[in-house]
């Protein structure tokens, strides 16, 4: 059998790219060098796929931002604001990518999405009415050329024209399928130019098309594809999807001229039934992703072989190819970066080059690597753990209901807290300054002992309440100084965790994070934040708020296990996050806020599987956490998009007391929303953009808090920032608060 790997990380085994890029942002090197860097990145991905023996292997799927918007600016839609920089491409590309403040102008940036069911996030194009659309660059040919010169007729990556339409935002009265012929055309150009350069495969990524899809979509889908594979000569072009199933346009796309299909069989929960029950062409080639892209656990050969079988006569042997469910961009470079990993541990994973070896072992067959395979799934160490699964198993359906009720507890709280009216707070975390992180850093090193550590903290909480006493807060926080990154945080303070050096994964440009692995069953040894709630509430009269991390957001911010359910690891989480909250109670901690920023990350895809395959269980699962509490003690959340009006039931049904949410810089359409679905908690929604530097002036915040206040009942208002304060500076954030409170008092008397 052959293989294909649909693309594959290129941030650098050791973020080589990542930190070229930020040093020519930086100035510190030149665009010449910066290309070269880029090169070297290519050459070792390609060379590596081929060392490997990988048959189709991409090219194009490189970037030095994000491929989305290297579409956009290879047919040519870029928003004129970013022309009008008058920069080189390059620059004008990162203008784009990350907004461009200096002598030649001062935009913002285009705006930037989740992609798809991944932590990875794309750069959304912008259409405007008077955009033309045309073949303007040649990355994919130059890259397909470079991969030429080492030997490598490598297939060319390109995002596909209709999940491009989807995913672009227009800004004028035209729509998608106003710009779908101009765009056609652009992409049949590129297909002719890559022709000329004895091009072999072209790789068009749809992974819209496992989405709902209706039929105008479908028929946009077909006209786009029927003119480009009309003119597509002799190369071979393949249909590539990906993050799920393509049930509803099976049949359409099997009926195109397609050279291959690809599938995902790890996420497409239907995948194999549509090619059982509706046939695949005799003459495609199926391309069956069998190789998880998306987790680190080693494939199970014979699942897979058990999968191959049943394609095994609908597909002959010479038209099925195997490959990976997605592009291996979701997962780390390689184990060989792990030196602290015991190889206990070690065999059970396999990241980005170890998949390559799962792929060719399972498309060579070779039965000692199935055999060696097989023994893996036998056992896993330190894995089980009684008395969770117990606890688990006896959780009652009473304990996924807080009494009193929502109306009762408010009434309660409100007396209790005796808070004014818009109450002030923050959402938990102040300025991460150099000095906290080196804290940190040498106390994991050895270099301070925990009593040094303990009192740098203890200072730095005394300060943080000082100062929001000064500024004149109404619900304090101790900081989170003590934590690197809220999901590691708390993974590294439970049991059932094991974490990586090395492992990177790019989440957005040049950014990364390093998920944990939930290598077994889950519990909490002992207290992880009272020390330090307890000691910031014995610094204030004023009520402080502890802070913890939700289940789910855990769950999604790591690499689950792939033994048990999500639902099942998601409740082991939230049953230790409950004995800290209920911890945190005793100790006399009288609000509680536990964040869902990633809340959202794992909805499905298709919105039939919303409750369904999720939110039935993850809202529960919330709801377990803290369902323990008394009346009197206010449960907070926090959510980090305000993505959420169509789900607005679902988060009114985590029956938290309150809910904080980025709203500054979206249009305050959820509100609208709130307001129609009677949304009963609290609302805090953010009143000024923290992911910006800029301060926000009083009169702004009050008239952002006049807005709120024609929708939100001012008896449940709180006035607070859209997130966490750790990634600003000490002085922005120092006067952006002082004008936060300001503008609280202003409106409190009007
Ligand atoms: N409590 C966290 C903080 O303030 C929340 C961060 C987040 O929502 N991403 O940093
Ligand atoms: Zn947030």
């Amino acid at each position: 059998m052959r293989t294909s790997v649909i693309g594959f990380p290129r941030i650098g085994k050791d973020r080589e790219l990542k930190f070229a890029i930020e040093k020519y942002f930086t100035g510190k090197i030149n665009e010449v060098e910066l290309l070269e860097s880029g090169r070297m990145q290519r050459e070792y991905n390609l060379k590596t796929q081929k060392a490997y023996g990988i048959d189709l292997i991409s090219c194009n799927d490189f970037s030095f931002y994000d491929n989305i918007l290297d579409t956009a600016f290879l047919f040519n839609a870029i928003p004129q604001r970013y022309k009008n920089l008058k920069l080189s491409v390059l620059d004008t590309y990162f203008a784009a990518a990350r907004g461009y403040q200096g002598v030649n102008g001062n935009v913002k940036a285009l705006a930037m999405k989740k992609w798809f069911n991944t932590n990875y996030h794309y750069i959304v194009p912008e259409i405007e009415d008077d955009t033309v659309i045309s073949l303007a660059g040649t990355k994919p040919i130059d890259e397909l050329k470079e991969a030429k010169t080492l030997g490598i007729n490598a297939k060319v990556d390109i995002i596909g024209p209709f999940t491009f339409l989807k995913l672009a935002r227009f800004t004028g009265s035209k729509k998608a399928s106003d710009f779908a012929p101009a765009l056609t055309d652009a992409y049949i150009k590129l297909i002719e130019k890559l022709q000329l350069e004895n091009a072999d495969w072209i790789q068009f990524d749809e992974p819209y098309i496992v989405r709902d899809l209706n039929g105008s979509d479908i028929t946009l889908f077909e006209e786009i594809y029927k003119k480009i594979l009309s003119s597509k000569g002799n190369v071979k072009i393949l249909l590539q999807t990906y993050f799920g199933d393509v049930r509803d346009i099976y049949n359409n796309i099997t009926a195109l001229d397609f050279d291959a299909i690809g599938i995902d069989f790890v996420e497409g929960r239907k995948s194999l039934d549509l090619v059982k029950t509706n046939g695949f062409p005799k003459s495609k080639t199926l391309i069956a992703g069998v190789v998880n892209g998306k987790n680190i656990w080693r494939n199970n050969y014979a699942k897979t072989q058990g999968i191959l079988n049943e394609l095994n006569g609908i597909v002959s042997a010479e038209k099925l190819v195997i490959g990976t469910s997605c592009s291996l961009l979701h997962v780390p470079y390689t184990l060989e970066n792990e030196s602290k990993l015991p190889d206990s541990y070690r065999v059970h994973f396999a990241f980005a080059e170890e998949k390559l070896s799962e792929l060719i072992e399972i498309a060579t067959g070779k039965e000692d690597a199935f055999i060696k395979n097989a023994k893996l799934f036998e056992s896993r160490p330190d894995v089980l753990d009684k008395e969770v699964k117990e606890r688990v198993s006896s959780i009652k359906e009473e304990d996924y209901t807080r009494l009193p009720r929502f109306e009762e507890r408010e009434r309660i709280q409100k007396e209790r807290l005796r808070l004014p009216l818009f109450p002030t707070t923050t959402i938990g975390s102040f300025p991460q300054t150099d000095d906290v992180r080196k804290n940190r850093k040498d106390f994991k090193n050895g270099t301070i002992t925990e009593e040094q550590y303990i009192e740098f903290n203890k200072n730095k909480i005394r300060e943080c309440i000082k100062l929001q006493e000064d500024i004149g807060l109404d619900v304090i926080v101790h900081g989170e100084f003590e934590r690197n990154d809220m999901v590691e945080y708390f993974g590294e303070h439970l049991a059932g965790y094991v974490f990586t050096e090395k492992a990177w994964v790019l989440s957005y440009g040049t950014r990364c994070v390093k998920p944990p692995i939930i290598w077994g069953d889950v519990s909490r040894k002992e207290p992880i934040t009272v020390k330090w709630s307890v000691f910031a509430q014995s610094c204030t009269d004023k009520p402080v708020k502890g802070m913890l991390t939700g289940p789910v957001t855990i769950l999604n911010w790591s690499f689950p296990r792939e033994d048990i359910t999500l639902q099942e690891s998601t409740l082991q989480i939230a049953l230790a996050i409950r004995d800290e909250v209920l911890d945190l109670e005793k100790n006399g901690i009288g609000l509680i806020q536990i964040d869902e920023a990633a809340l959202r990350e794992k909805l499905p895809l298709r919105k039939s599987d919303w409750y369904s395959e999720y939110l039935d269980w993850a809202i529960p699962a919330f709801r377990l956490v803290h369902s323990g509490v008394s009346s009197e003690t206010q449960i907070h959340t926090h959510m980090c998009y305000s993505e959420f009006t169509d789900i607005i039931p679902a988060i009114d049904s985590m029956d938290a007391d309150v809910i904080t949410f980025e709203a500054s810089r979206s249009d305050l359409l959820i509100l609208d929303a709130l307001k129609k679905n009677n949304f009963k908690t609290e609302v805090g929604p953010g009143v000024y953009d923290i992911h910006s530097p800029r301060v926000p002036s009083v009169e702004e915040i009050v008239s952002a808090l006049t807005k709120i206040r024609a929708k939100v009942e001012d008896s449940k208002l709180w006035v607070n920032p859209d997130c966490g304060l750790k990634t600003r500076g000490v002085s922005e954030t120092d006067a952006s608060l002082r004008n936060l409170v300001a503008a609280a008092k202003i409106i409190r008397n009007t």
